[in-house]
């Protein structure tokens, strides 16, 4: 069975609104076994939603459409399935009484405009909608099934399970399973190599690699959870220290759930991060647990008062070097009283200012600093300032996982 959704709505063609919608009902269908082959997000415009729904009633056998059961005159996602089978709107007496009831319970009389959504193409059925005053339609034509919802999301996931679930038949194969796994530190090109002898082998299962700017996730798909066990073990083989996690959860997941496993702390400094790294650490609940503070250390002057960094040293390498680095993840750690202090210096740009340093832009170092060890490592990033920000903060948590991790051999 094709599946396909459209997400209706010009608010979705702009920064303002992602399609949540679509990507929502994918995973209720792949609960059941059933794969979405398609979604389209379409503007405000009776004619861009006319003509894709003449073509995705050509090549889907389930349509389901989010968004324009409004009563505004931008709302006519009825009328244009209605349109495309040449039959006419008819009202709904049960869903007028229920609509005028609904205001009624508020003291108020439907205004004019909302009779409409009480208008449904003839020979499909309403479906109803507890939470707002648009109701859904499901609509069988020709062996293949439109379903019409409401595009607040809230409404939609409510009508979706009361109403689409039931009438959906789940897959000859039975659920999906996914598996997720981040690899930290491995470029996709890499990770896509590397992985291609576990892919041959374990190739009834469905593969994506997901790069983002701070981390590659692989992400398997099957419907048969003993092959997915299979497959992760032979990754976990493959990635030894460059796994960073299996289930859900980032890098900093990752560093944080090592930390208690070991009952340890963190504290940090950063120069060129701005307090994104610390941000990532505090952004996930129990943090608390493992992560003590950090210092925003941005000028020369902010890294000798609030970690304690010697002037002279940071006169003698520049604020952008191993040493420098070391000194904040040191000076930290002791400020803090944390097991591990983890600075990050650089220069994201998008001016040249090297503070007294031979380096170049993009250029970033961490460090890592223990009791008894130490780590330091310089990376040449590309990218915007914000995205050299954000890599730096990857880069940083990933040394720390690796050192906790046990996969580095200590300098001391
Ligand atoms: P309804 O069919 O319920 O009348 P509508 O499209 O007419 O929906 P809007 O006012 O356009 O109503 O949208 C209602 C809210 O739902 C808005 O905040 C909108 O951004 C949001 N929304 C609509 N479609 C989606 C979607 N696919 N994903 C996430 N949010 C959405
Ligand atoms: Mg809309």
């Amino acid at each position: 069975m094709r599946i396909e959704c459209i997400a209706i709505g010009s608010e979705l063609l702009t920064t303002r609104r992602l399609d949540t919608n679509s990507v929502w009902i994918a995973e209720r269908l792949a609960a059941l076994g059933l794969g979405l082959h398609r979604k389209t997000s379409v503007g405000d415009q009776r004619e861009d939603l006319a003509e894709l729904c003449l073509e995705a009633f050509q090549r889907s056998d389930l349509i389901v459409c989010t968004g324009g059961l409004g009563p505004t005159f931008d709302d006519f996602t009825k009328e244009v399935w209605a349109d495309r089978f040449g039959v006419p709107l008819q009202e709904d007496p049960q869903c007028r009484e229920v609509l005028v009831a609904w205001y009624a319970q508020r003291n108020r009389v439907p205004p004019p405009a909302n009779f409409k959504q009480v208008l449904f193409p003839v020979g499909s059925e309403p479906l109803a909608n507890p939470l707002g005053t648009a109701p859904g339609v499901w609509w069988e034509r020709g062996g293949k099934r439109i379903v019409l919802l409401p595009g607040v999301p809230r409404e939609m996931k409510r009508m979706w399970v009361d109403h689409v679930e039931p009438r959906l038949k789940p897959g000859a194969g039975g659920a999906l399973h996914s598996r997720r796994l981040v690899v930290g530190g491995v470029p996709e090109s890499a990770l896509d190599q590397r992985t291609e002898a576990v892919r041959a082998t374990h190739c009834d299962l469905e593969w994506t690699i997901l790069a983002g700017l701070t981390q590659v996730e692989l992400i398997l798909r099957g419907r048969d959870p003993k092959a997915l066990d299979a497959a992760q073990a032979d990754l976990e083989v493959e990635l030894g220290e460059d796994l960073a996690r299996v289930g859900e959860g980032d890098l900093e997941e990752a560093v944080l759930d090592l930390l208690k496993a070991r009952g340890e702390t963190l504290a940090t400094a950063e120069s060129m991060s701005g307090g994104l790294l610390a941000a990532r650490l505090t952004a996930i609940p129990g943090a608390s647990g493992a992560f003590v503070g950090g210092a925003v250390v941005y000028t020369a002057a902010a890294k000798v008062a609030l970690a304690g960094v010697d002037t002279a040293l940071i006169s003698r390498h520049g604020t952008i070097s191993e040493a420098t680095a070391l000194a904040l993840a040191r000076g930290i750690r002791e400020r803090l009283s944390a097991t591990w202090g983890l600075a990050i210096t650089g220069n994201a740009g998008p001016s040249l200012d090297t503070g007294g340093s031979n380096r170049a832009l993009g250029d970033c170092i961490v460090a890592v600093a223990g009791a008894d060890q130490f780590e330091t490592r310089s990376f040449a990033m590309p990218g915007e300032r914000q995205d050299i920000q954000l890599r730096s903060t990857a880069w940083a948590l990933d040394l720390l996982r690796r050192m906790l991790a046990g996969g580095l051999a200590p300098k001391r």
